[in-house]
């Protein structure tokens, strides 16, 4: 059976159970942008960070891109988060291939070229690009000096998270 199937099982069973309030406006703390890898899913449980308390936005390679805006937006001027964490990782998939060598690589998967996605945010330094997607949002005109803005690293070989924050973030309210 596909993992899909055991779900849509799963969720005839589970909810049965399931608790209403789940439908209450959202009341989130902190914006969390990481990366898609699965080896990540457990990162608010390692924070010690309750579900309820955090918008998390993932893409692969934990690029600040215009959508991971359009998310925050709602983040920060709905919701009324004021704190986001920028959280890449070691041993990332954006690391293996440069732009060029990705475009080439679908390529031959696909046998076709297309104009879009224009760039795939591939990297080779991680410290360097999540210091760089700090100062993306940090420079963003819609998001408030007053947000505090903060980058880390987590080594997925010994789980620690390694702040990055570059020192011209200038996080008004960062400890
Ligand atoms: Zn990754």
């Amino acid at each position: 059976m596909s993992l899909i199937e055991n779900a849509i099982a799963a969720n005839r069973k589970n909810a049965r159970h399931h608790d209403p309030s789940l439908a209450n406006k959202p009341a989130p703390k902190v914006a969390i942008l990481t990366c898609m890898d699965p080896r990540l899913n457990d990162l608010l449980q390692w924070l010690e960070i309750k579900p309820a308390d955090a918008d998390v936005i993932r893409n692969v390679g934990t690029a600040a891109t215009e959508d991971v805006v359009r998310s925050l937006m709602f983040s920060i001027h709905v919701l009324g988060v004021r704190e986001v964490m920028i959280v890449g990782h070691t041993g990332c998939g954006m690391e293996i291939f440069s732009e060029e060598e990705f475009e080439n690589h679908i390529h031959t998967q696909t046998g076709a070229w297309a104009v879009a996605p224009d760039r795939f945010h591939c990297y080779k330094d991680v410290n360097l690009v999540t210091q760089r997607q700090v100062l993306k949002l940090r420079s963003h005109p819609w998001i408030p000096s007053e947000v505090v803005i903060r980058g880390f690293v987590f080594d997925l070989s010994t789980g620690e998270l390694r702040e990055v924050t570059p020192k011209d973030a200038k996080n008004r309210l960062a400890a």
